[in-house]
């Protein structure tokens, strides 16, 4: 509510109840202040924004009031000014002298106070007393300076508020009183995870990029605004640059990260410069890469290609598009598969980590996408998170669930692993791995009988209620204890939570999809949804976490084996002869092989050639020597990517591409987000852009359609022959906005299935307890499972060429209970031998609360030692998803392993 206030003998309007500070600002009084941020709670420490209010007699900070109506203040009197004046000397005087060399020079709130308020340093009022002894500490990825810390405590909270951690505090009294990361006081013994949140809020440079340490002022800097490449959120970033290189990064306030990012938005594009770049197209000749043309490698590669179609058809050819390369290429890439080489068999890395989110919610609501936004977290009351290790694979989505639960959430956290998030969490049901649909159905089971379900909603909105509850009668608290090992009252209490809060969120990732029974899981969270009328209103749905940059959009612009951009099935008549049209080339009506089938059949020799853009199965895709036999079998394969890759070095041709920060486009986020990405860096000479790349061939394989002047030529195709996209034109794209947006006037979609399921009424699905393929059994006894950890990222490609990531994380590790590591006589960071049915790897033992005994968990971004050597490649018969979550596997003590060979060879 506004009401008035008097400033400085002037009548304004504010909000009741504000803070003084921020309504002075916005009413446009520029009034100082160098502890208070917008989004931090105030502290009132610098004592810059004092203010007199009539009826006190004292002045007061403005940080720290709130607006009252017919409040009479004053801002700018001449002796408010001179006290400030005053303020700011003393903050100088503790602010080391040497600051004159300093990486916030030009960007720092003291010096522009300094200047503003005409402080003649010559002539100190006040002795420097900053500690002497304080000395710069240089952390992983930070510099440290005590001497030119002002005590704002921005840090400690935007540590503590905004990311939810609680690194930092303050430590020490008089002129020792400084900020203390950790129980020692120094970065790198601390929990700190590197995000640099406490970077970004110090408002002087007593806190900087290490990386940035004697490379340039910020207003020297060339600044772009541009989108993280890592995970499916999205973060809008600031990049800043000199020389072609990148100096540092800054999140940027977007509608998906509110100016937070992780450390690998801040500190993990150092891989972009890496000397190992490829830069000119390879050819392999004689069992050697050797250094061609363009037109060499694409002469090669079209001569090969149309070769293998015309000998053998185009069911032989298969192509794998990339989550890492804008919306605008994976269009073209999907084109080219399907105008050029006539094949639907075209997938992408999506297949491994939602495809059964995509099956199971188009079943369930009719869309397999997010329901909701990512903030509207902020305004949960309940959160069920599943299967989403949320801190490590989404950190700054995990920054919100924090922040909501903080506000009074209730968090209940589903996951076999004790995962940090666990710590912020009411509840934590540590169920065993696989049994994801029992523990829903029990919990749904209580909801029902406790008469805690949504009546109206699902007599209005849904169907087969019938069914479905025929089933879940049988998961009685009981039968679920024993399958799931969580126990009854835990199993009461997550129903009540859930069902009696007004508005609930679930929130899942691969720990619920990378099962033979993926589909099963995710219907079941869809039923719970349905069953509490948690779906269609904000703060609340199904809400799947996508992993890689532009998963969303490589499945919305059809690289999918069954499905047009738009998801228009290839099965459809109408849809297939308005893109036969549009593409002028005959079409497949025939849906194609999703990833692990065409590496099946490459083994079999029925898949002749593959051409990768931007992916690396063999260190992603699961049962990996088993994708190295398909590899081998190839007659032909093409990988188009920024590195040689483990799978590149099987290639015939391996053509250098560029990278999101070295060109434009747009990524689609995991709230279906669709976000410009911009060029930053000028691309090595010698690259090319993908989409440039696929041009270039079908002008080789005589199709001409597939050349455009440029990615706003694409988009607008896109535009055209996508509905859901339709109405997000080249020149609303810096709108950010929500598909589905069907028209240049439509505001885009923050949540789905509003007044009516996009399939008309929300399917309740009868789902039934199955076990994993594989458990584990006396020559294997242990389960294992597999996935991502916040340092790195997918096959380690981008990540594992970044110093500051590797300063974390280098290698990898397997996470086993004390229990299991002291029958096996294993001490932490020894290493063993982990066995499957499948593969061996050798890898070092972390001992570790978060797993049960009987289980470990190995992150699969090591080629050292690569989990997915391990991992079952059973698909779910709905989506074809494999059971990355759980394999059957043995640990065997290396030295114990040799005593054995030893005593055979005896
Ligand atoms: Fe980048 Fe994801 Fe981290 Fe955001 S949360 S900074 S998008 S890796």
């Amino acid at each position: 509510m506004l009401v008035d206030v008097i400033v400085d003998g002037t009548p304004v309007k504010m909000h009741k109840n504000a803070n003084l500070l921020s309504e002075l600002r916005a009413c446009g009084y520029d009034v100082p202040g160098l502890c208070y941020h917008e989004k931090l709670s105030p502290t009132g420490g610098c004592r810059l924004c004092i203010v007199a209010r009539e009826g006190s007699s004292t002045v007061e900070t403005a940080c720290t009031l709130e607006v009252e109506e017919n409040m009479n203040i004053c801002v700018f009197s001449e002796d408010l000014e001179s006290l400030r004046k005053e303020v700011l000397q003393l903050i100088l005087s503790e602010h080391a002298p040497h600051c004159m060399v300093c990486e916030a020079s030009g960007d720092c709130e003291l010096e522009a106070l300094a200047y503003r308020y005409q402080i003649d340093l010559s002539h100190e009022l006040y002795p420097h007393i900053y500690d002497p002894a304080a000395l710069q500490e240089v952390g992983r990825v930070l510099l440290f300076d005590p001497q030119k810390c002002i005590k704002c405590y921005r840090c400690i909270k935007a540590c503590k508020e905004i990311q939810g951690d609680h690194v930092l505090d303050m430590a020490n009294r008089g002129i020792s009183l400084r900020v203390w990361p950790g129980a020692t006081g120094t970065w790198d013994d601390s929990s700190c995870n590197g995000c640099g949140e406490c970077i970004q809020f110090c408002p002087v440079g007593a806190l900087t990029e290490k990386e940035a340490r004697g490379r340039g002022r910020t207003w020297e800097l060339k600044k772009t605004q541009t989108v993280c490449d890592y995970c499916g959120v999205g973060c809008q970033i600031e990049v800043f640059t000199k020389d072609n290189s990148i100096i540092k990064v800054r999140g940027f306030d977007g509608p998906s990260n509110r100016g937070r990012l992780c450390i690998k938005g801040r500190f993990g594009h150092q891989y972009i410069s890496h000397a190992q770049r490829l830069t000119t197209p390879l050819v392999k000749k004689q069992g050697k890469f050797v250094e061609v043309s363009w037109d060499e490698a694409l002469t090669r590669i079209a001569d090969a290609l149309v070769q293998i179609r015309d000998a053998y058809g185009p069911s032989a050819v298969g192509g794998l598009s990339s989550a890492r390369c804008s919306n605008e290429e994976n269009y073209v890439f999907q084109k080219f598969m399907r105008a050029v080489l006539q094949t639907n068999n075209v997938d992408h890395c999506a297949r491994l980590c939602h495809a059964s989110t995509v099956a199971g919610l188009s079943q369930a609501f009719g869309s397999g996408a997010m329901t909701n936004s990512i903030t509207e977290l902020l305004d949960s009351d309940c959160i069920l998170v599943t299967g989403s290790n949320t801190t490590e694979t989404h950190p700054v989505i995990a920054t919100f669930i924090k922040n909501a639960v903080k506000n009074g959430a209730s968090l209940i956290v589903a996951d076999p692993r004790k995962i940090d998030l666990v710590h912020a969490a009411h509840l934590h049901l540590q169920h065993i791995n696989g049994t994801d649909v029992a523990l829903f159905n029990g919990i749904m089971h209580l909801i029902y009988k406790n008469n805690l379900t949504d009546e109206a909603f699902i007599a209005e909105r849904t169907q087969g209620f019938e069914n479905f509850i025929e089933v879940i009668e049988s998961y009685t608290p009981r039968r679920v204890a024993e399958i799931t090992g969580v126990g009854e009252d835990l199993l009461h209490r997550a129903a009540h939570l859930f069902a009696t809060a007004p508005r609930s969120s679930i929130v899942f990732a691969m720990g619920i999809t990378q099962h033979s029974t993926g589909t099963d899981n995710v219907l079941s969270l869809a039923n719970l949804a349905l069953l509490t009328g948690n779906v269609g209103a904000p703060s609340t749905g199904v809400n799947p976490l996508r992993g890689q940059g532009n998963v969303q959009g490589a499945c919305d612009l059809g690289a999918l084996p069954n499905v047009f951009p738009g998801y228009q099935p290839v099965t459809d008549e109408s849809v297939l002869l308005h893109f036969a049209e549009k593409w002028n080339a005959p079409l497949s009506d025939e849906p194609g092989l999703t990833v692990v089938e065409m590496f099946r059949k490459a083994t079999r020799g029925d898949l002749k050639a593959l051409y990768i853009m931007g992916e690396n199965p063999l260190i992603s895709d699961p049962n990996s020597n088993e994708v190295r036999a398909a590899l081998e079998s190839l007659e032909f394969l093409v990988v188009q990517d920024l590195f040689l890759t483990e799978t590149a070095q099987y290639a015939d041709v391996v053509l250098p591409a560029q990278g999101s920060l070295e060109k434009e486009g747009t990524y689609t986020n995991t709230e279906r987000r669709i976000q410009p990405t911009r060029k930053v860096l000028d691309p090595p000479s010698g690259t090319k852009p993908d989409w440039e790349i696929l041009g270039l061939l079908g002008e080789k394989m005589g199709y001409s359609r597939l050349t455009y002047d440029s990615v706003t030529d694409i988009f607008r195709e896109i535009n055209e022959m996508t509905p859901i996209y339709r109405g997000i034109t080249p020149e609303r794209q810096h709108l950010l906005l929500q598909w589905p947006c069907p028209s240049p006037d439509h505001p885009g979609t923050p949540y789905l299935h509003k007044e009516t399921f996009s399939r008309g009424k929300g399917l309740f699905t009868p789902v039934d307890f199955i076990p994993p393929a594989e458990l584990p059994d006396n020559t294997y006894p242990y389960l294992l499972s597999t996935g991502r950890i916040l340092y790195h990222y997918h096959t380690g490609t981008m990540s594992r060429k970044s110093p500051s990531l590797n300063a974390f994380v280098s290698q990898g590790y397997m996470e086993i209970s004390a229990e299991d590591a002291r029958s096996l006589h294993i001490v932490d960071g020894e290493p063993v031998q982990v066995s499957t049915r499948r593969g061996k790897i050798t890898i070092a033992a972390r001992i570790s609360d978060r797993v049960l005994p009987g289980s470990v968990f190995i992150p699969f971004h090591f080629s050292e030692s690569p989990a997915n050597a391990l991992t079952n490649d059973v698909l779910d018969p709905v989506s074809k998803i494999p059971e990355l979550k759980v394999a059957a596997c043995t640990i065997e003590k290396i030295g114990k392993k040799e005593e054995k060979n030893e005593k055979k060879k005896k």
